[in-house]
């Protein structure tokens, strides 16, 4: 998948947001959805993503990528209040050869623990739901 082409009405995130696929969610507004990573770099890994559809930052509105990036920062200072990690990577991937492997748009929230080592980008270990979802309880919790 290149940086050029048709945006895909059936990647996993779409799913996501159509609801045919669940996720553990963190938070929802009209114009973004965010939830846990699945197969996380670290404890409380989130993902935030717009609703609507594009396929990476370069072709995406910029009126809904400026609503993106803010809503991002929110949910990372909730991150930072609830679960108290030493520091935080924020990062996007535009096209396959960057790294990126779901082609709708999202920011990545990774905490980061001293003496915690991190997983490797899209190659970690399924976490346990029970696990995912302690965590988004705290993270919900610091956001309101
Ligand atoms: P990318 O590689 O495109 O930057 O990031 C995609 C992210 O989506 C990866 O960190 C990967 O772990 C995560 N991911 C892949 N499939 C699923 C899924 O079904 N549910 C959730 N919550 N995350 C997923």
């Amino acid at each position: 998948m290149s940086l050029d082409g048709n945006y895909d009405p059936d990647n996993i995130f779409a799913k996501i947001l159509r609801g045919d696929m669940p996720c553990v969610k963190i938070y929802e507004d009209d114009e973004v959805l965010s939830f846990m990573d699945v197969f996380p770099q670290s404890d409380g890994h989130t993902l935030v993503i717009p609703k609507r559809p594009s396929r990476n930052l370069l072709d995406t509105n910029p009126e809904v990528l400026s609503g993106l990036i803010q809503k991002t920062q929110i949910i990372a200072q909730a991150i930072k209040s609830s679960l108290k990690p030493d520091g935080i990577i924020i990062t996007q991937f535009n096209g396959a050869p960057a790294g990126q492997t779901v082609f709708h748009l999202h920011f990545h929230i990774i905490p980061r623990y001293e003496n915690s080592k991190l997983s490797s980008h899209a190659h970690g270990q399924m976490a346990e739901m029970d696990h995912l979802s302690g965590l988004a309880a705290k993270i919900k919790a610091a956001l309101k």
